[in-house]
C-alpha cells in the first residue's frame, strides 16, 4: 500500500518554495529595537484558526500578514519616528489622510477596506513588494512612481487604520503571496527558528517584555499608560501611596511579574504577580499606602518578567521623594 501520509509530508515543504534570490530587507522603522521600540506581532505561520509566530510562540494573531514594529505609547507619534523603505524600489501606491486613533470595533465601518490606514507599497521588481501601514496622517513624503533607496524615509509612524497601538506594519510579498522575512521558506521549525531569513541584519527575537515601567502615587489608568505618561522625577512626601507599575507585551499564562520599590530605609514593597492569560499587551501594578508620609530621599523600583527559569525582561526606574 502506498504511504500517502508520508508522501504528503515530504511533498508539502516543496509545494510552494520561496527563494530569496538575493532580495533582502532592513527594519522599516527609525528607532532602536533593543530600547525604544519593539516587535509586537509577527506573521501568523499557523494556517489553522490558531496563531503562531515563526518560533512557534504566541507573538502573532490569526491571519496576521506582516510584522508589527511598535512604539511604546501614543505620545511617541509626536516625535515623528521615520518609516523607512526596507529595500530599494519604486513607489507603487500610497494612501494618506486617515486619522491616527486607537482602533475599536465601533470604528469597523469607518475603516472597512482601509485597514492599512495611511500606507505605502514599494515594488522591488522580480515580483517582490513591501507594504508599510498605519502611518501618521499627513506624513507620507513620497509620490507614486518615485524611486526610493533602502532606508529612505517614506513618512512617520502613526496609528491610522486598524491599529490598536502605534506601529508600522511591514508586509513582504512575492507574486502577491505573503512572505515572512523571518521564515521566507515558509517552513516553521521550532527547533531552529529563523534558520533562513530575508534580513540584512536579523532583529533579535524577544519573546515578550516590559514596554515601560513607572512609579506613581496612585494606580494609573491603563489608557493613560498606553497614551504615554510623562515620568515624574519626584513625588511629595505626603503622597498617600507609592505604586510601581509595569506595561508588558507578549505575556503568557504562568509568567511571573515581580514588582518592587526600595527607599532610603530599605524595601517598601515587593511582590510576585502570576499572569493567567496569554495577551498581546497587559498592565500590572502593586502599591503601598501610608498614613504618616514617606521618608525623603531616593527611591527606586524594579519590574522583572519571568517565564519558567528565564528572566525575559527587567527594568528599573528612580524617583526622589521630597
Ligand atoms: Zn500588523
Amino acid at each position: 500500500m502506498k504511504p500517502i501520509g508520508a508522501a504528503l509530508a515530504v511533498a508539502l515543504p516543496f509545494a510552494n518554495p520561496v527563494l530569496a534570490e538575493g532580495f533582502t530587507v532592513s527594519p522599516p522603522i527609525d528607532c532602536d529595537l533593543t530600547s525604544d521600540c519593539y516587535i509586537q506581532q509577527y506573521v501568523d505561520s499557523d494556517p489553522s484558526p490558531n496563531a503562531s509566530d515563526f518560533t512557534c510562540s504566541s507573538l502573532s494573531y490569526d491571519g496576521h500578514k506582516g510584522t508589527d514594529f511598535a512604539l511604546p505609547n501614543r505620545a511617541r507619534i509626536n516625535d515623528n519616528v521615520g518609516v523607512l523603505a526596507s529595500a530599494a524600489g519604486k513607489v507603487k501606491s500610497l494612501r494618506d489622510g486617515m486619522v491616527d486613533a486607537p482602533y475599536s470595533n465601533a470604528r469597523a465601518t469607518e475603516i472597512a477596506g482601509r485597514e492599512c490606514g495611511n500606507g505605502v507599497v514599494v515594488d522591488h521588481g522580480d515580483g517582490w513588494e513591501t507594504q508599510y501601514c498605519h502611518m501618521k496622517q499627513g506624513s507620507i513624503n513620497v509620490t507614486r512612481g518615485q524611486d526610493v533607496q533602502r532606508g529612505q524615509m517614506l513618512g512617520f509612524v502613526g496609528q491610522s487604520g486598524k491599529a490598536a497601538f502605534p506601529h508600522v506594519h511591514l508586509s513582504v510579498r512575492r507574486a502577491g503571496k505573503v512572505v515572512d522575512p523571518f521564515d521566507p521558506d515558509g517552513i516553521t521549525r521550532c527547533d531552529s527558528p529563523g534558520d533562513s531569513n530575508l534580513w540584512t541584519q536579523r532583529p533579535a527575537y524577544q519573546p515578550g517584555g516590559l514596554i515601560e515601567i513607572g512609579i506613581s502615587s496612585a494606580v494609573p489608568a491603563y489608557d493613560d499608560i498606553k497614551a504615554g505618561l510623562t515620568p515624574k522625577s519626584s513625588l511629595p512626601a505626603a503622597s498617600p501611596a507609592l505604586v510601581v507599575w509595569g506595561f508588558l507585551y507578549g505575556t503568557q499564562a504562568g509568567d511571573i511579574i515581580n514588582l518592587s520599590i526600595t527607599g532610603p530605609e530599605g524595601m517598601i514593597i515587593a511582590d510576585d504577580v502570576t499572569l493567567t492569560k496569554t495577551q498581546a499587551q497587559a498592565f500590572r501594578a502593586i502599591g503601598k499606602k501610608t498614613r504618616t508620609g514617606w521618608s525623603t530621599g531616593a527611591y527606586s523600583a524594579t519590574v522583572t518578567m519571568i517565564r519558567g527559569p528565564q528572566v525575559i525582561s527587567q527594568r528599573s526606574t528612580d524617583i526622589v521623594i521630597e
